[in-house]
């Protein structure tokens, strides 16, 4: 009985030669579903031997680029080298399907180029698209997920999701403040998957663009108490700004999980691109 949650993708909307955008893949039984798409996702996921076709959906926490850039990638070579006629399930808050229809708008050309050269590509990519707001989301399979309003204002809507399988069950928070919607997801589950950024070090940006991010993140202290207040085993975050590697003198993160400790004693976890945490309940 065990969720795995990779982390594949632990980067920010800055480019990093060593982290990818935020992605985290969600994997129990068979089953394989990715939140979020940012840069370099398949990267990471050619890391663990799978390809977008693996994917049983796509899960979008919200619309900011950084997020979604390489959804266009997923949608591409899922449809080149993924299964032929079952089309991709993309999971997001309203907006989504509209982000969908511009990314397919601008790959017009790529679809045409290939179904001209390829004989057996009779069909341009299959997709389907489900916008949500709150509740069970449905989609086939074993793993029951369900999704929740957070707050990332002005970026609205923004949603979490939660992923259950086998009484243990999982929460991808996003980008948020902490809130209510998401502690309705969290209450009762095992683990939760947060992105963080480091508010006491971001107060003292010269960037006016850096300051404006600290009213709609959570820091890794409000990511503790969240899965403190609701009473979950473990805490991974992801999503470093600034970067881990830059903040510890180690380059370990172990000043992100002291600062989570404060809040938190369970499980803490926090680490580089393909970092693997299980989630693991019973036998
Ligand atoms: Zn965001």
């Amino acid at each position: 009985m065990t969720i795995s949650v990779t982390l594949l993708g632990t980067g920010s909307p800055i480019p990093s030669a060593e982290r990818a955008g935020p992605a985290t893949l969600i994997s129990a039984g068979d089953e394989h579903y990715l939140v979020d798409a940012g840069r370099g996702v398949l990267m990471r996921l050619a890391g663990l031997w799978l390809g977008a076709g693996n994917l049983n959906g796509v899960l979008l926490t919200h619309l900011h680029s950084d997020h979604f850039t390489d959804l266009n990638d997923v949608i591409t070579s899922y449809w080149i080298l993924g299964p032929a006629e079952k089309p991709l399930t993309i999971v997001g808050p309203i907006g989504t399907q509209e982000v969908v229809d511009s990314i397919l708008a601008s790959l017009s050309r790529d679809v045409q180029y290939r179904m001209d050269h390829h004989d057996d590509l009779n069909n341009p990519p299959l997709l389907n698209v489900i916008e949500v707001t709150e509740g069970p989301v449905p989609l086939e399979g074993e793993v029951s997920i369900a999704c929740a309003p957070t707050d990332h204002k002005p970026v609205e809507p923004s949603i979490a999701f939660s992923f259950s399988h086998n009484e243990v069950s999982v929460v991808t928070a996003g980008d948020t403040l902490p809130c209510p919607g998401l502690d309705s997801l969290c209450e009762g589950a095992d683990a939760l998957i947060h992105t963080v950024i480091r508010k006491d070090i971001i107060q003292f940006s010269p960037n006016p663009r850096g300051l404006d991010i600290l009213d709609y993140h959570s820091s890794p202290e409000e990511a503790a108490q969240t899965a403190d207040r609701n009473g979950m085993s473990t805490l991974i975050m992801t999503h470093y700004v600034p970067d881990l590697n830059v903040t510890s003198p180690a380059g370990d993160g172990q000043d992100w999980v002291d600062l989570a400790a404060q809040h938190f004693s369970g499980q803490i976890e926090v680490g580089d691109d393909l970092h693997r945490v299980e989630i693991t309940k019973g036998d």
